[in-house]
């Protein structure tokens, strides 16, 4: 799979500059070149060679600086850097951990829960996630042009139960914010729909992405904005994320975050307490704590369900309820996220 196949045409050459997409032209590529800027052993990067072979090393420079140099078990490092386990073929783990397939309406378009829908935007992203349960998606055959588009959102239009549009991917926000614009403009003509949820690292892995245009964007359009973000672990959230969290609020988007619960990054009772601590003094609500998805690649993150239920279960007796994730898990077919504790 390459998660980067809509790269190209979402991150346009005019917008060349000091701007988020060059930034993103800047990213690190290779696990040889990761592993130099951090100053850790080149045999990491030979380890890292197989288990980039279908997924490449995708990093950008704004996450690296976050990431401690000469420690391999870094949490942010540990999220991006591939590992020999990836090739392993354990049972139980797909290429379509979560029904997506199934869970298609048509290209583009995936309907899981009553009330929503949601739409594959690109499959480019800003960071490579070695845990993510789409690095096999089929996003070459997702929608790529307006037409296409307009196709896709009519069975939205079709039925009057859906209130509420998720923009997914890889990551909405590596649209360029004129395409973000004309289709949010499509979204909002479609009267039964009043919400716009957007999910996307772009504001943690790039500050920058929070542009006074892309503010606009939130300000004027006429549906009501929600962003999750999608934060592991507290070194993630520096004052940069904290600023670009501020001017969302600022545009009246509400914030919440939904983490992953990784094996060696954030496995720990002290882990989510700090990751929940910073997300509310940024003011960002600690949504979900997700299971696993059990995408192949993958399995070497996985911690097992009692485990989790436990540092959960300690987190209550430390954190006030608000700060307290539901731990879920999202299994194909099922009408709702199945909550863990
Ligand atoms: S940002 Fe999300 S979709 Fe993109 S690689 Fe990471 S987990 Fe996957």
């Amino acid at each position: 799979m390459n998660i980067l196949t809509s790269f190209s045409e979402s991150v346009r050459p005019e917008f060349a500059g000091p701007s988020w997409q060059a930034e993103l032209r800047n990213a690190v590529r290779s696990a040889a070149e990761l592993c130099r800027e951090l100053d850790l052993p080149p045999e990491l990067a030979v380890a890292a060679a197989d288990g980039a072979e279908d997924f490449a090393v995708f990093v950008p420079r704004a996450y690296l600086k976050r990431i401690q140099q000469g420690d391999p078990g870094d949490p942010l490092l540990r999220q991006v850097l591939p590992v020999g386990e990836e090739k392993a073929v354990v049972e139980g783990f797909s290429r379509d951990p979560v029904g997506d397939t199934s869970a298609t309406l048509q290209a583009g378009v995936l309907q899981k829960y009553a009330g929503r829908a949601l739409l594959i935007t690109t499959g480019a992203c800003a960071v490579h996630c070695r845990y993510c349960f789409r690095r096999h998606y089929p996003y070459e055959e997702s929608p790529h042009s307006e037409a296409a588009w307009d196709q896709a959102l009519a069975s939205i239009a079709t039925d009057e139960t859906i209130r509420e549009v998720i923009l997914s991917g890889g990551d909405p926000l590596m649209l360029v914010d004129e395409r973000l614009a004309m289709l949010t403009k499509k979204i909002a003509a479609i009267a039964h729909v009043t919400r716009l949820r957007i999910h996307t690292r772009l504001p943690i892995m790039v500050p920058s992405r929070v542009t006074d245009e892309l503010l606009d964007w939130f300000t004027n359009n006429q549906l009501t904005s929600v962003m999750v973000i999608h934060a592991n672990h507290a070194q993630e959230l520096d004052s940069e994320v904290a600023a670009a969290m501020a001017r969302l609020q600022q545009a009246g988007v509400m914030l919440l975050n939904q983490a992953v619960l990784l094996r060696g990054v954030n496995d720990s009772v002290d882990a989510q307490a700090a990751l929940s601590d910073r997300l509310i003094a940024m003011g960002v609500v600690p949504y979900y704590l997700h299971q696993l998805d059990r995408v192949a690649g993958a399995a070497h993150f996985e911690v097992p369900m009692d485990e989790g239920k436990q540092i959960v279960a300690a987190l209550r007796t430390r954190l006030p309820g608000y700060a307290v994730p539901k731990y879920v898990q999202e299994v194909a077919g099922e009408l709702s996220k199945v909550i863990l504790t």
